[in-house]
């Protein structure tokens, strides 16, 4: 049973595509028995479940279009308002001082991990990166792999490379996400709650890395 004083808090974490944010996120929950929230999967499954946001996502990815802040906040808040007491690890958002404005509005966080991870170490780790066709799952070649190779543990799907994990393509988005990144970092720096954690050795498990984090949220 987790025991630590970290159950219960409020946690976003914040990291590069490819610097295993999710992971991390996964094994953390684990750790403190708190839920994660990832705002990809949450507007999956709204989109899946049909609901009245759900239907409205479709409306403006049908059209091309980027789903507007709000529609983002009305699901995180719906989500989130029930297991405040509970505490979270949130991933994906807030992605701009507005969307954190909105977060503050909604819970008090506690912490804020930035992940700190080389972009040669990104592109190694994203270009051996493979994932699901059915299930959308992601392994890793060299550092997550599949119990069987080619073959995914959760559903026996067979796996794939994405052709956006191409090393020039990663570093493009990588400078996309470090601009839109750092006005939110500075804003939760200048409020004390940003922790920065550093991993520039890909050979170090994500069992370790999460276990800094849990540290740093800890003090
Ligand atoms: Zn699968």
């Amino acid at each position: 049973m987790p025991t630590d004083k970290a159950t219960s808090m409020k946690i976003v974490i914040f990291g590069p595509p490819g610097s295993g944010k999710g992971t991390y996120a996964s094994l953390l929950k684990k750790r403190l028995d708190i839920p994660h929230i990832s705002t990809g999967e949450l507007v999956r499954e709204e989109i899946q479940n049909k609901t009245e946001l759900g239907i409205e996502i479709r409306k403006y990815s049908d059209a091309g279009k980027l789903v507007p802040d709000e529609v983002i906040t009305k699901i995180l808040k719906k989500r989130l308002t029930p297991i405040l007491s509970k505490g979270f690890i949130l991933e994906g958002y807030p992605r701009s001082i507005e969307q954190a404005r909105q977060l503050e509005k909604i819970a008090n966080v506690d912490v804020v991990i930035n992940l700190i991870v080389p972009d040669r170490v990104i592109v190694d780790r994203l270009s051996s990166r493979v994932q699901c066709r059915n299930c959308g799952a992601i392994y890793n070649e060299q550092t997550l792999k599949p119990k069987i190779t080619g073959k995914c543990d959760k559903c026996g799907a067979e796996l794939f490379k994405r052709a956006d994990d191409q090393p020039d393509v990663i570093l493009e988005r990588l400078k996309i996400y470090k601009a839109n990144s750092t006005p939110v970092l500075d804003y939760y720096k200048k409020r004390k709650l940003l922790k920065e954690i550093t991993n520039d050795d890909p050979n170090v498990s994500p069992e370790i890395i999460a276990e800094r984090i849990l540290k740093l949220v800890q003090i």
